[in-house]
């Protein structure tokens, strides 16, 4: 019996991966050298098809990375000096706080809660350079919108703001000007194989990462900008999901059509799971609820997940403190609309 997976990271792969991987590998894409022409054209258009597509500013800088990870590790390596601050309500924001106290032992944080929109207010210590907020909280199912990022970064202007956006970018529109670093991997909401990262840059960014003048590391990202710039790589990079990065994206209908669909989808389900008593949404406040993933509590989610299996779905395990009490459901954009439709006769049939 064929799967279909809710699962959100690494998550259901567009079905036309297929197509674009036979023909990658006809037209000897896969072997080509990461120092050739072919190469440097490739990733060119796919730079700017990702300017196109997603609606970022012309005058940000992308560059690729290995993983969302990466991301984290390159700010507190290339753009921190001394500490960062870090704003996070789950599991991935205060991974991310840990990873660069590693690396910048004052990074400190706040946590905010669940049902809790985030205060624009919040006063941030002078020392702390950059201002770090997960934009959709993967393991909860909670968002920061747009709206609030933009208003922290006007209250601390001479402050970076870097935004991790892993498991929405490729999905929602993202005011990309509202910050100066917007990271993501393309195994979420861009509906591709794992094994990289995406990264945007303010050009304050930028002028911050070439003052601390980091260049210790293979990955400094001063290095990687200026590799980027000749549309070039550090090392020899994933040149499969370049590949279909670009094929993908030349085949989007835009990041605005997108984004209609899935919210779309997102009002369904909410309407859909008011039905229930023992499927409810974790999180209360529609707020800040998050548009590209789903967790929803029931009392024995083991149970939930081994029928949905034996029906033919996969669902997303709960993460961090709520592990045992929900199971998630990506809302990206390589879901169908029949695996929707069979995910939810299966709710209907058996919770209802
Ligand atoms: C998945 C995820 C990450 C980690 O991504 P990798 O590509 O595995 O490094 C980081 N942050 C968030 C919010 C995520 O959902």
């Amino acid at each position: 019996m064929k799967i279909v997976s809710f699962y959100p990271g690494p998550s259901r792969v567009y079905s036309k991966v297929t197509e674009f991987l036979y023909e990658a590998y006809m037209d000897g894409v896969l072997s080509w050298n990461h120092r050739s022409k072919e190469f440097s054209e490739m990733l060119e258009k796919t730079l700017s098809l990702m300017k196109e597509k997603l609606l970022i500013p012309e005058d940000y800088e992308i560059v690729f990375t290995s993983s969302a990870t990466e991301c984290w590790e390159i700010i507190a390596q290339s753009l921190t000096r001394e500490k960062s601050f870090h704003l996070y309500n789950g599991a991935f924001g205060e991974k991310w706080m840990n990873y660069a106290k590693k690396l910048k032992p004052k990074t400190t944080g706040q946590q905010f809660g669940l049902e809790e929109k985030l205060n624009t207010e919040i006063a941030i210590d002078d020392e702390s350079e950059i201002v770090c907020i997960t934009q959709n909280e993967t393991s909860n199912g909670t968002h920061v919108s747009c709206d609030i990022i933009d208003q922290i970064k006007k209250n601390n202007p001479n402050k970076l703001v870097a935004v991790d956006a892993t498991s929405s970018m490729g999905g929602i529109v993202l005011d990309f000007k509202s910050a100066d670093i917007w990271f993501a991997s393309v195994q979420k909401c861009f509906g591709l194989p794992a094994g990289m990262g995406i990264m945007i840059l303010s050009p304050q960014a930028v002028q911050v990462s070439e003052s601390i003048g980091e260049n210790a590391h293979y990955n400094s990202l001063n290095f990687v900008l200026e590799n980027f710039r000749k549309f070039q790589t550090p090392y020899t990079p994933n040149v499969m999901d370049i590949y279909l990065l670009m094929r993908t994206l030349e085949v989007s209908k835009g990041i605005e059509r997108m984004q209609e669909k899935l919210l779309g989808r997102i009002a369904d389900y909410e309407k859909f799971f008011e039905e229930f008593d023992s499927l409810n949404f974790l999180v209360k406040n529609k707020e800040v609820r998050s548009q590209t993933v789903l967790a929803i509590e029931n009392e024995d989610v083991e149970k939930l997940k081994k029928e949905a299996l034996r029906a033919g779905i996969l669902v997303g395990n709960g993460y961090g403190e709520w592990k045992n009490s929900t199971f998630r459901i990506a809302n990206f954009p390589a879901i169908k609309k029949r695996a929707v439709k069979k995910l939810k006769n299966f709710c209907w049939s058996n919770y209802k």
